[in-house]
């Protein structure tokens, strides 16, 4: 496929450019809590093989180079000229980039564009913005004003709005908009579990149902999406509770105010996630790092985004957070599995090369470009 293909990385993270010891890029390289058991290591998993097949190259080894050689030529190179060689390498054209993440630990919005050379946008995290207010406030009312002014300055210059509220309360939760003697009431309960030490960080289902609401208010009034995390993540998922179609209120709800909805990774929920494509106008959909951690495998996570959600809601992104290499595999990945998908479609007859070329186009930056309002 051809290099100069514009790709929009609709949903990833900052990347750390220090020097990395094998602890630390091991711990990039996983989703646990904890490291792996004495005497394993996170080379050995799908993910593991891809950076030994394909990073050790970018960084002048062979294929398969042992980790220990990848992490000593990583650590002779710097891990800020490996990044870039990385980040280059994945030849991304833009990045909209999810700062409410650990943003005290990789680079932020502006040294991203420096390093990859890409033009950079930020999309906010909702929860980090009511977590950021809560800092400030002192009282229940503060909170909640603060938060509105807050989450109307930051808006003002991104391209979209996120939230964890999967990841943080499920979507097994009411999914009507609290009304405001609720919302001070919950933001006074959480400020005093916040005091107490009882909360260290957003997880008040009101408070995050009033966020919810507020987003769809202010998507509604700058015409740009909500991305919402889906399912797959650390051990804070509670997974039955994260399927998208348990969020099926909250979705309708979106639809009827016009605002899309752009749900991330979505495995193990891949197949769910292309039917509310499928169902609801304002639905779209991506499988993120999820090609990155199935690895030589990632062909059935490809085959079941293909295999029922309209070309014009499929989006591209590398979910990449902390290491270069997974941004760079994001690209490598999503290019083997879309070309086994339409090789195969090729040679069943089902489509032509040019058509092809068409829907890949769409999911890698014509639907991105459309639903963000980028333009070239
Ligand atoms: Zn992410």
């Amino acid at each position: 496929m051809p290099q100069t293909r514009r790709y929009i990385d609709h949903h990833c993270h900052g990347i750390v450019d220090a020097d990395l010891t094998r602890p630390q890029l091991e711990a990039l390289m996983a989703e646990a809590h904890l490291p792996a058991p004495d005497g394993c290591t996170q080379f050995d998993k799908p993910l593991g093989l891809l950076v030994r097949r394909y990073c050790a190259p970018v960084l002048g080894l062979d294929p398969f180079a042992s980790p220990e050689d990848y992490v000593a030529r990583r650590t002779e190179l710097g891990g800020r000229e490996a990044s870039r060689r990385l980040m280059q390498g994945a030849g991304m054209t833009e990045l909209l980039i999810d700062t409410g993440h650990r943003s005290d630990t990789i680079l932020d919005v502006p040294q991203m564009a420096e390093i990859t050379g890409c033009a950079t946008q930020e999309v906010i995290r909702i929860e980090a913005v009511m977590e950021a207010a809560a800092k400030q406030a002192g009282s229940a009312e503060e909170l909640v004003s603060l938060f509105a002014e807050m989450m109307e300055a930051f808006a003002r210059d991104a391209v979209a709005l996120k939230s964890i509220v999967a990841y943080r309360v499920t979507f097994d939760i009411d999914q009507t908009r609290p009304d405001a003697g609720a919302v001070v009431k919950a933001a006074g309960d959480w400020l005093a579990a916040l005091e107490a030490g009882e909360s260290r960080r957003l997880d008040n289902a009101v408070l995050i149902r009033h966020a919810l609401f507020m987003a769809l208010d202010i998507c509604v009034e700058r015409d740009f999406p909500l991305q919402l995390h889906t399912a797959v993540g650390d051990l804070d998922i509670d997974m039955p509770k994260c399927d998208p179609t348990v969020f099926v209120p909250f979705i309708k709800q979106a639809e009827a105010m016009k605002v899309p909805l752009t749900l991330l990774h979505c495995y193990p929920f891949v197949q769910q996630a292309t039917w509310l494509a499928e169902v609801f106008q304002n639905v779209y959909f991506d499988v993120g790092f999820t090609l990155n951690f199935t690895g030589p495998q990632a062909i059935r996570t490809m085959e079941q985004a293909m295999e029922m959600g309209p070309f014009f809601k499929q989006l591209y992104s590398s979910d990449a957070f902390g290491l270069a290499e997974l941004h760079y595999l994001g690209r490598i990945q999503f290019e083997r599995m879309m070309d086994k998908v339409m090789g195969q479609w090729l040679a069943d007859g089902d489509i032509t090369l040019k058509e092809a070329d068409r829907i890949i186009d769409m999911i890698t930056h014509g639907n991105a470009a459309r639903i963000y309002r980028l333009t070239e």
